[in-house]
């Protein structure tokens, strides 16, 4: 899973900080958006699918790739890819 933020677009609501605090911190200076981490677990990607959902800038963009390929006997090869990316409103 990878996240990117967007910080031109993000209105400094501080949401995300409420929704994932480990993933996300506001500037001090501005209150906007930053990334407090990089890499994330999968205990922590319900977090990030809310704070992307409830964004009211839609500033967070949200990539989530799984791979599954089965090349032993060559019976299943299979790749999905799926992006999810917030819009204004949220929604
Ligand atoms: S929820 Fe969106 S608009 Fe609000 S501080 Fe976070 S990134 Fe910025």
């Amino acid at each position: 899973m990878q996240v990117s933020v967007d910080r031109d677009r993000c209105c400094s609501s501080g949401m995300c900080v409420t929704n994932a605090p480990e993933i996300f911190d506001q500037d001090d200076r501005d209150g906007l958006v930053l990334l407090r981490q990089t890499s994330f677990r999968p205990d922590q990607f319900a977090d990030l699918r809310l704070a992307t959902e409830l964004c009211p800038g839609g500033a967070i963009s949200l990539t989530e790739s799984d791979a599954i390929s089965l090349t032993e006997g060559s019976a299943i090869s299979a790749t999905e890819s799926d992006a999810i990316s917030a819009t204004e409103g949220g929604a």
